[in-house]
């Protein structure tokens, strides 16, 4: 289970340093504070904007040959097989500024696609961040918001090897691309597993969905008094999970080091039950999917109690936990048994068998892709 370091760049960058108040500062929204100094991004011109923002990334990857500077960046995976995905993420329809510190969303746009590199259990090695921006946005924000893809980059080991800059009518456009490479063999697919393959899952569920409801709420409340802010000491394990997640590549490494390959491997960003219907319509199998063994934080437990929410439905629905879900054959079980970042929840049945929620009262439920209609069906 993760613990909260206090001193963590999460932490730390949510303080309002300028004012040394020792409380988090959760709603502040850069662009149209007045305090922070401001430079039009036309200042600097397009390709001025390019080098300012791009400096101090660091080229470490032997397989970058040639990195930001050209028509295109240049590769060389020698026999490896190439990986690559891509997102998009757009102002108010997948962050929102008011909680969402430029600097985090940088980083996150970052992890959300290594992450699809590993559920492919292969590690990422470059990168590529194209924006677009209005001239809402000062100089200023662009820093904080590649600040927070260098530090991704550097912490997850990966080159930025270019991107694209444009100008956008309103709102801020980030799209990040991931490369990697791997072993022919290595590579896990959506589709491998197999009747009696044991499902297992990293980490924890449900936090960083319950992490966005709170922060949703306390914009509310801090829209009628913007003086006020909010102490979320309670929830700071939410909090940073839905503004700080990180991409399970330490899982990818404990899997080779204990000599695992999964049958077939997913990323959690939908939730629970979408990503384990993914694996059994790819991979035409069944699943017995057990509630009282999906992994939750004690925060989420206290928070789901607090608000009246079933914590198997935010689990199961939740997403943007960013956990790895995979099956392994049950003769790999002794290798991972007892692994505190892997936890058995499942296993894999004939397709004909169906996707199925054990509850905890031992009654079968059908698995849809909103887990909420199974359990809502059920009380
Ligand atoms: P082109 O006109 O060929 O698209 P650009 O002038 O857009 O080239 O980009 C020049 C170089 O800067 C290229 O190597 C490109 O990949 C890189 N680049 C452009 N925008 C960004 C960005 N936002 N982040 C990182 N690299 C970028
Ligand atoms: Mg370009």
């Amino acid at each position: 289970m993760h613990k909260i370091n206090k001193e963590s760049f999460f932490r730390h960058n949510l303080f309002d340093i300028k004012t040394q108040v020792k409380k988090p500062v959760y709603f502040c929204n850069m662009i149209e504070d007045k305090n922070t100094s401001k430079t039009a991004i036309s200042e600097l011109g397009e390709f001025g904007l390019i080098d300012h923002l791009t400096k101090n990334f660091k080229i470490t990857q032997e397989t970058t040959i040639k990195s930001i500077g050209d028509d295109a960046a240049v590769m060389n995976f020698k026999n490896r097989e190439v990986l690559l995905s891509t997102d998009l993420l757009i102002e108010g329809i997948h962050f929102d500024l008011s909680y969402m510190p430029l600097k985090h969303l940088g980083y996150k746009a970052v992890i959300v696609n290594l992450s699809d590199i590993y559920a492919m259990n292969a590690i990422a090695s470059q990168i590529t961040v194209s924006i677009a921006v209005s001239n809402r946005f000062p100089l200023e924000a662009l820093e904080a918001l590649y600040s927070g893809i260098e530090t991704a980059s550097k912490l997850y080991n990966v080159d930025v090897v270019g991107g694209d800059t444009t100008s956008s009518r309103t709102g801020l456009l980030i799209s990040v691309t991931a490369m990697g490479s791997e072993k022919k063999e290595k590579i896990t697919y959506r589709s491998g597993a197999q009747a009696n393959d044991l499902l297992v899952v990293s980490g924890d569920l449900g936090a960083a969905y319950l992490g966005l409801q709170i922060l949703e709420r306390e914009k509310q409340v801090y829209q009628v008094n913007p003086n006020n802010q909010p102490d979320l000491d309670q929830y700071s394990y939410l909090i940073e999970r839905q503004l700080k997640p990180e991409a399970r590549k330490d899982i990818v490494t404990l899997l080779s080091d204990l000599d695992v390959k999964p049958t077939s491997m997913i990323d959690i960003s939908d939730g629970l039950s979408s990503e384990v219907i993914h694996l059994c319509k790819q991979s035409k199998v069944g699943v017995d999917l057990y509630e009282d063994k999906i992994p939750l934080d004690p925060q989420v437990i206290s928070t789901c109690e607090e608000f009246k929410l079933d914590s198997t439905t935010i689990a199961l629905s939740g997403g943007e936990d960013y956990e790895l879900l995979m099956t392994i054959s049950q003769d790999d079980y002794l290798k991972i048994k007892g692994n505190p970042n892997l936890t058995v929840i499942g296993y894999m049945t004939e397709e004909s068998s169906g996707m199925h929620l054990v509850t905890r009262a031992d009654t079968k439920i059908p698995l849809t892709a909103q887990g909420w209609n199974a359990i809502n069906d059920q009380t």
